[in-house]
């Protein structure tokens, strides 16, 4: 055999470079070093180690896989508070919406150092191919905010895509409701963790735009006014208020970041503070 004829010495390395190439494939990259290299691309204002504090914790549902099969992961953080409200934070479900990534990363770091009045469930990436690939869609070219199975969608989703939105390759809404895998995904949280209240984190038009209940008291956030977008066969809002009465509110920041993260901290408190006092 040719192996057999190698010198002594080469085929020491063959041996070796065989038996580091089979262990290098077969080790997977865990749950928490996943969590590490997709957050430690987006700034924090805690110190570096919260970061590892967060991804420490992290877990992933069985069906939170994108399409690439990047795991989607989460962090639960409950509270110690008798019947809490559930909150559920969901970011960068576009994946050229960087700045959305750096206000979930605040939250599950400042999560970690807190007792929270409420219990809280951070997805951070939803559209971790969306994130690699710099567009707003995911791998297959869905804009998930349109793909979620409204009652509409089969009539109007991808009428109001050709119509409205001339065939935009970044409203794409997907061939059949419900059908994208990052999608999938948040259903199974909301199914199954049933949050009270919805977060859902986007960039640039610098607005709160609420889907739910009129509000007795807005609570005032100088950072960025309250204005209504309105929802979409397909959309988050449409799906969770309009069709199952759970309030969403979708924060738009701007493109660019805070100096520091207490305008994070006001926003976070300000949620805090709606879902205790004005949705019970
Ligand atoms: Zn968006």
């Amino acid at each position: 055999m040719w192996y057999d004829e190698l010198p002594k010495m080469l085929r020491l390395i063959c041996l070796f470079l065989l038996l580091y190439s089979s262990h290098a494939q077969s080790e997977p990259i865990t749950l928490r070093q996943s969590c590490i290299n997709s957050l430690q691309a987006y700034k924090s204002f805690f110190k570096v180690e919260a970061l590892a504090e967060v991804c420490d914790k992290v877990e992933k549902k069985e069906i939170c896989n994108s399409s690439n099969g990047v795991p989607i992961f989460h962090l639960d953080q409950k509270s110690k508070l008798e019947k809490p409200k559930k909150i559920l934070v969901i970011s960068l479900i576009h994946g050229d919406e960087t700045q959305a990534g750096s206000l979930g990363r605040f939250w599950m770091e400042r999560l970690m150092k807190v007792d929270a009045r409420n219990t809280w469930r951070v997805i951070p990436v939803v559209n971790p191919d969306g994130v690699k690939n710099k567009t707003r869609t995911n791998q297959k070219g869905v804009d998930l905010n349109r793909n979620f199975p409204t009652a509409d969608w089969g009539d109007d989703a991808v009428k109001l895509w050709e119509k409205k939105e001339q065939k935009s390759p970044r409203k794409f809404p997907g061939f059949e409701a419900g059908a994208e895998p990052e999608v999938k995904c948040v259903i199974s949280h909301l199914e199954e963790f049933k949050p009270d209240f919805v977060i859902s984190i986007h960039t640039p038009l610098k607005v709160l735009d609420f889907d739910g209940p009129k509000l007795k008291n807005p609570p005032s956030y100088d950072y960025l006014p309250w204005k209504s977008l309105g929802n979409f066969p397909g959309s988050l809002g449409r799906y969770l208020w309009v069709e199952r009465n759970t309030p969403v509110l979708t924060t738009e920041l701007k493109n660019s970041l805070p100096e520091t993260g207490t305008v994070f901290e006001q926003l976070q408190d300000l949620v805090g503070t709606l879902v205790k006092a004005d949705l019970k």
